[in-house]
């Protein structure tokens, strides 16, 4: 099979060719390099280049023979997206429609998009199902949200089959220590609470002790790297044989807390953590757990890793394989 992947070298996306990779598939990668890394990608060919560029996009889609196109390159921080929405709507949206024009030209009809459980804005109740409405109540869920109406009219019209899969939260990293989370600036979790426990960050804020959760903090869905790779595995598999366009939920259907993620990291690590406590982060919902039971029907998919001090010792080692502490 021969896949190209847009943001192959970013933290989902390096995973991904490194499973494809592993599998037997060509993999070329398209990625820019704003925040992906070019030591990342350990699997195939690379080009360095933007989503932006149709020129480029034309060149290498109607050269490049490949059987799916998995697209990972999108900006996905929900506050700078309230700041700046046009950088948001430019990326996310306009140039995917750019990589859905030049696959359409090229004849190449099979499509795995990351989507987002941001597409569905304030829980309505959890687990969260498909059926769930989608009302995001932001621009990065806006954007992401675009592309899936997008592609149902796509897949109407020009037969362009995609598979959304809508991620609840990613976490951990390769089980191998080969990769791992390298955002800059870093704002997710877990990250940032190892940072803390090797010395690169004096303490780790807890935005918001009173929602209404056992604990007080916010409740989320952490889905192994690996787990999430692996249902993107299966969606091309099932493109590959045929079947239509879907959309998934994706997590492990059991949700930790903020404080319940900072006990795991101090056993992991064995080191202490300051915290500090912070206001609310605007626009986090209580609690965000994801209903897999139609990816898990479907596609056959089986979460392995959910446990949560497994994902937090993957990301302890990656984090500590990279840790300059002061
Ligand atoms: N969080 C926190 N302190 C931080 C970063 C995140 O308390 O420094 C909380 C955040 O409010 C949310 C959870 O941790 O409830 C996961 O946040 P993250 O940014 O990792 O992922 P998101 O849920 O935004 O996709």
């Amino acid at each position: 099979m021969n896949v190209l992947v847009i943001g192959g070298a970013g933290y989902i996306g390096s995973h991904m060719v490194k499973l494809l990779g592993r599998r037997g598939c060509d993999v070329t990668t398209l990625d820019n390099l704003s925040n992906g890394h070019r030591d990342a990608i350990l699997f195939g060919s690379f080009v360095e280049g933007d989503v932006a560029d149709r020129f480029l996009l034309a060149q290498l889609l109607e050269t490049g023979n490949f059987d799916a196109v998995m697209h990972f390159a999108s900006f996905i921080q929900v506050g700078e997206s309230m700041k700046h929405p046009a950088k948001y709507y430019e990326n996310n949206v306009s140039n995917t429609l750019n990589l859905l024009g030049a696959m359409l030209t090229a004849n190449v009809k099979r499509f795995i998009f990351s989507s987002t459980a941001a597409t569905f804005g304030s829980p309505q109740y959890t687990p969260m199902d498909e059926m769930h409405p989608q009302n995001p109540i932001n621009p990065y869920g806006r954007s992401k949200l675009m592309i899936e109406k997008v592609l149902d009219d796509y897949d109407r019209a020009y037969g362009l089959r995609s598979v959304c899969l809508r991620y609840f939260n990613a976490a951990g990293a390769d089980p191998d220590g080969e990769l791992g989370e390298r955002h800059n600036p870093e704002t997710h979790l877990i990250p940032l609470v190892l940072q803390t426990a090797s010395g690169l960050r004096s303490d780790i804020e807890v935005f918001g002790r009173d929602y209404d959760t056992p604990d007080g903090t916010c409740v989320r869905d952490y889905i192994h790297i690996n787990d999430l790779c692996e249902a993107h595995w299966l969606a091309l598999q099932s493109l590959m044989r045929g079947a239509g366009s879907q959309r998934y939920n994706l997590g492990n259907g059991n949700g930790f807390s903020v404080q319940e993620v900072i006990d795991a990291a101090k056993r992991v690590t064995g080191r202490s953590i300051a915290i500090r406590d912070a206001p609310r982060r605007d626009g986090d919902p209580a609690r965000l757990v994801a209903d897999s039971t139609l990816a898990r029907r479907q596609l056959g998919w089986e979460p392995k890793i959910t446990d949560l001090e497994t994902i937090v010792r993957h990301a302890w080692r990656w984090e500590q394989s990279r840790a300059k502490p002061n």
